[in-house]
């Protein structure tokens, strides 16, 4: 007999593109059929067969306080009987704006949009509109969302001019995007030498979370700013999945790092589709209506995604709630790692805040792409598979990082580290 996960991807097979609408949930590096679910509480995940686990994927990071927070639920509810769309200000614009800007003082203007991605395609377009240059730089494994120019697969070698990475990306689209590897300040500083004064912008993952997750070797994003300055190119954090996770205020507040430009999505919507774009005031007033950069949204700022992202900021910024995720997340990886050795497994891991990386390798640490590649596919796969088994539910890659929520408690904890401690014994040697 299928499961009612395997009957309805056969449903969804027929209706939408590869049974999903993000690319990332079609099990396609893991294998089998991707997990439908009908219920999310806390730390807790319940499929459409009933089956439970503890969630470390959060929908890819926005529910740092867990599923269904009650005051979260409550927010949006309210919200919502009173229109959840009016194309016209409201006050919980000036909430939310209020809180991110407490928290990030970078920020002293912001613009809410949709999504992550938005926040970044506009991040490029503001910058090149301020600077008046056309070149960025980005780093290889470093997602920023589906922007055409930003999709550039890096290849080998120190300067990879842009390549475009999907088919339906024109090169010209893609010529002024250069690419180096991620935490080699002596590669930028070449690109730096070559094109200082063309690049508008640096963008960058503080944190890398989309190459598994690999925090920055120190100096690097320091070594960023200085050459920024000194080029006149403005250095952009991509905080979407970074901003409230890595801390509070972001990476920037623990690497003490102060960009120019920030773009925020994931957490600051609490699962409701919120980006944003925000930073210095004499930059961000070049957007329209202000400035002459060009930049709109028909649901931007929408109460009913703002009344999310505030009660979910109010809730994890209470005294103590984010230091008691970041050490939940500081326990999970340590005892993980414990297991791994005690069963003779080689896991180099990361942990950033409540964000963490997990890798089947004898490098550690791991600060690269070429080293997330050059990791046991075969051993994770196996790995994913039996805590999935198990109840626990990890990214279905080994290029995502995972994510822990204040609600992830003594019982989840310890639930998933006596799965992995079975799962690590039968992996195959
Ligand atoms: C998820 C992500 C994005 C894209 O955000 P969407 O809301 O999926 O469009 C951009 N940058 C980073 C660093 C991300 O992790």
């Amino acid at each position: 007999m299928p499961t009612r996960s395997e009957q309805l991807f056969t449903e969804a097979r027929q209706h939408l593109v590869g049974g999903v609408n993000s690319a990332v949930r079609a099990f396609r590096s893991v294998g089998g059929t991707p997990v439908f679910f009908r219920r999310g509480e806390g730390a807790w995940l319940e499929d459409v067969d009933g089956r439970r686990y503890v969630d470390y994927v959060l929908s890819y990071g926005p529910l740092a306080v867990g599923h269904a927070h009650p005051e979260v639920v409550r927010a949006i509810q309210e919200t919502a009987a009173l229109g959840t769309s009016f194309g016209a200000p409201s006050e919980l614009e000036n909430v939310l704006a209020r809180s991110v800007k407490g928290l990030m003082p970078s920020i002293e203007r912001i613009r809410m949009v949709n999504s992550g991605t938005e926040a970044c395609m506009s991040a490029v377009r503001l910058a090149r509109g301020y600077t008046g240059r056309d070149r960025i730089l980005k780093f290889q494994g470093n997602y920023h969302g589906h922007v055409d120019a930003l999709l550039v697969q890096a290849g080998s070698g120190v300067l990879t001019l842009g390549i475009p990475g999907s088919p339906g990306v024109p090169a010209a689209v893609t010529e002024t995007t250069v690419t180096a590897p991620y935490n080699d300040l002596e590669a930028v500083r070449e690109v730096f030498r070559e094109y200082g004064d063309e690049l508008a912008a640096v963008l960058v993952e503080p944190v890398s979370g989309n190459m598994n997750c690999i925090p920055p070797v120190p100096g690097f994003l320091e070594g960023l700013r200085e050459l920024c300055d000194a080029s006149g190119a403005l250095l952009v954090f991509d905080e979407v999945m970074t901003g409230f996770r890595v801390s509070l205020g972001g990476a920037q507040e623990r690497f003490g790092v102060r960009p120019d430009l920030t773009c925020l999505g994931k957490v600051i919507g609490g699962g409701l589709p919120v980006g944003a774009l925000g930073g210095r005031a004499e930059v961000m007033d070049h957007l329209a209506p202000t400035g002459p950069v060009y930049q709109a949204g028909t649901l931007s700022g929408n109460p009913l995604a703002m009344a999310s992202g505030i009660a979910t900021l109010d809730v994890l910024g209470r005294e103590g709630a984010h230091a008691a995720a970041e050490a939940a997340t500081r326990e999970l990886v340590e005892g993980l790692r414990a297991r791994a050795e005690a069963a003779g497994i080689p896991l180099s891991t990361h942990q950033a805040g409540t964000m963490f990386g997990l890798f089947f390798t004898e490098t550690d640490p791991v600060t690269g792409f070429d080293d997330v590649a050059a990791a046991d596919a075969e051993r994770f796969r196996h790995f994913f598979h039996g805590m999935l088994e198990a109840g626990v539910y990890l990214a279905p890659s080994a290029f995502e990082a995972g994510f822990v929520s204040t609600a992830h408690d003594r019982v989840a904890l310890d639930h998933t580290l006596e799965a992995a401690e079975r799962v690590f014994a039968g992996l195959p040697r």
